[in-house]
């Protein structure tokens, strides 16, 4: 066990427990997933073969509200990396202040391998299989790497089928028709470009000065890339599954996205193409790309990214995560050292968590907001959690993820604690 992903994200629980006080009950509770679901999805494929993947769905911690997590589909998903993103998300979903606990699902499979039939049968059969585990009191879904609205609609169709009612709440990250928010698809991306925003001028840089690379050009990479490029940030480097692009005076991202969004849709619901297609940059390996010497790394793809074999290969003075758990723990202690500064993921990419809360809020009050309603309310949480997290560093003198652990753990041990805890029934104490 030691080795595993959810081993190495429960040392960041660890290091911020010095700087809290908080009961042993709030961090027995927090060592441990409330639930966890395997399932078996049989799918019958275009070819009339019949074949079963494995799916997961894991409620981490629900004591602040009803559980909240994407769903991912990819080759590497196992029940430990579930784990772990499910207690990411309890620890985000703090951060940010949300009436959520948090949870995760994921496939295992290439969803590019299969036609978009395919992927309908086995999304609705994933829903066959957690119905009786999620619900918009329970457990809320919503889209993750290679799961996008066209899939959480199908996701939430499939729910009102098993529940004969309607129950937009369910899912969130569903397409506009179907009770999605407005600003959901770049949620991510734009809290993320929010947390930069506020962040760079503390270091007195300005975006013309500042050159950024970012590794993955999905849904959170692609958006972010643009909303930096028009804000003038000079994007050096892109990367996808299949390799990179650089330019040393800047790339131009939005032909970048137009020519990976046109290429949409050939097959199944993917990108056929990729970055490296575009002829006129010099090619990168992702390798390269987390080796450039920019002012701000930006890991947008998957986690484990920067581990203690190529942290010292890391030229950035500045790291945004995007991805969940990019930087592995024993990275981050040598970051530290070096005198990179990570802004960790429970903040950067909350963003999209909080755009599927005000989905979910939307869809329960059945009166939908503007755009700029949306984008206003995520500014004001980024900012409120930015400053406050930043404000801990500085006080305590941690790094800016042991401070969001920190500023999660008040909030988590508060709620737990208000259950009573050993305090409370043994010694008459107030806690
Ligand atoms: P996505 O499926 O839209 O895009 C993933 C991107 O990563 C693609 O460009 C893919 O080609 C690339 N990629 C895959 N494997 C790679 C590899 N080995 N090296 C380099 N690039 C690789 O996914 P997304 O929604 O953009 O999610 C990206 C990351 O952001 C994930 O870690 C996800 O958990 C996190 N995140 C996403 C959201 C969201 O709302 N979409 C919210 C919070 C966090």
């Amino acid at each position: 066990m030691s080795d595993s992903l959810f081993a190495d994200a429960s040392k960041r629980l660890e290091e911020a427990m010095k700087y809290v006080a908080i009961s042993d009950d709030a961090l027995e509770h927090l060592k441990y997933p409330k639930s966890s679901l395997a399932v078996s999805i049989p799918v019958r494929m275009d070819d009339g073969s019949l074949k079963i993947f494995q799916g997961y769905r894991v409620r981490y911690d629900d004591t602040r509200g009803p559980t909240k997590g994407g769903v991912r589909y990819h080759p590497n998903v196992c029940m430990d990396e579930v784990q772990s993103l499910a207690f990411w998300m309890t620890f985000k979903c703090a951060v940010l202040n949300l009436p959520f606990g948090g949870a995760k699902g994921g496939i295992t499979l290439n969803p590019k391998e299969l036609s978009k039939m395919e992927l309908e049968r086995l999304s609705r059969g994933y829903v066959d299989a957690i119905a009786d585990f999620i619900g918009p009191d329970i457990d809320i879904p919503a889209p993750d790497v290679y799961t996008n609205p066209m899939i959480m609609g199908w996701m939430m169709d499939q729910y009102n089928i098993i529940r004969r009612q309607i129950t937009p709440a369910v899912v969130t990250g569903k397409p506009i028709s179907m009770g999605g928010s407005l600003g959901r698809d770049t949620a991510t991306a734009t809290g993320a470009f929010y947390a930069i925003q506020i962040i760079m001028p503390k270091f007195d840089k300005l975006p013309e000065d500042t050159t950024v690379a970012i590794q993955g050009f999905g849904n959170a990479g692609a958006w972010l890339a643009e909303l930096l490029f028009t804000a003038g940030y000079k994007v050096v480097a892109v990367s996808d599954s299949q390799g990179g692009i650089y330019a040393k005076n800047g790339l131009d991202i939005p032909r970048i996205r137009q020519y990976k969004t046109s290429s949409k849709g050939i097959k199944a619901l993917y990108c056929q193409d990729t970055v490296c297609d575009i002829a006129d940059n010099q090619s990168i390996t992702n390798e390269e790309l987390l080796a450039l010497d920019v002012d701000i790394l930006i890991p947008a793809a998957l986690e484990n990214q920067i581990t203690q074999e190529n942290v010292n290969d890391v030229k950035a003075k500045f790291i945004f995560e995007v991805a969940n758990g990019p930087v592995a723990s024993g990275a981050d202690k040598i970051l530290e050292e070096r005198g990179i500064y990570v802004f960790p993921d429970i903040l950067v990419n909350a963003g999209g968590v909080t755009v599927s809360y005000f989905e979910w809020v939307q869809n329960r009050s059945g009166l939908y907001w503007t755009l700029e309603e949306v984008n206003q309310r995520l500014r004001q949480k980024m900012v409120e959690e930015t400053e406050h997290i930043w404000k801990i560093s500085q006080e305590l003198a941690i790094s800016m993820r042991t401070a969001a652990y920190v500023h999660a753990l008040h909030r988590l041990g508060e709620a737990i604690n208000a259950k009573g805890t050993r305090d409370y029934y043994i010694n008459g104490g107030m806690s």
